[in-house]
């Protein structure tokens, strides 16, 4: 091997080498940025959470207290009027993003209506 190809093959490696270091510079930042979003969705996911659980217990209680609380024929149109309260919370909640359905409840919305929350809403 000539001389001269030998400093021609270092130059190209060095040469290299800096497009290594600085793509690895680049993942480097990507990756933060993505630990970053991620850390901030979990904190958004857990404040979402807490609001559902806030909104939607209540509700329930509600409608327990009410049922066990009042006689039985006035507790028949309470009741009645305590559960569409609590149907129309999860009729907010459905069209405020989130999931209903036993299947994904709680569950942000991602890819528009669901069937299984559809169905629940309809009985
Ligand atoms: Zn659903």
């Amino acid at each position: 091997m000539e001389k001269k190809n030998i400093f021609v093959l270092i130059q190209e490696l060095e040469t290299q080498m800096g497009h290594v270091h600085s793509e690895l510079g680049g993942l480097k930042l990507v990756i933060k940025e993505l630990l970053e979003e991620n850390h901030r969705l979990s904190l958004e996911n857990e404040q979402l959470r807490k609001i559902l659980k806030r909104e939607v217990a209540p509700a329930e209680l509600e409608n327990q207290v009410a049922l066990q609380s009042v006689s039985p024929i006035k507790g028949e149109m309470q009741g009645e009027d305590v559960v569409g309260e609590g149907y129309d919370n999860l009729a907010r909640l459905y069209h405020e993003g989130f999931h209903i359905c036993n299947v994904y409840y709680g569950h942000l919305r991602t890819e528009g209506d669901c069937l299984f929350c559809l169905s629940f809403l309809n009985k």
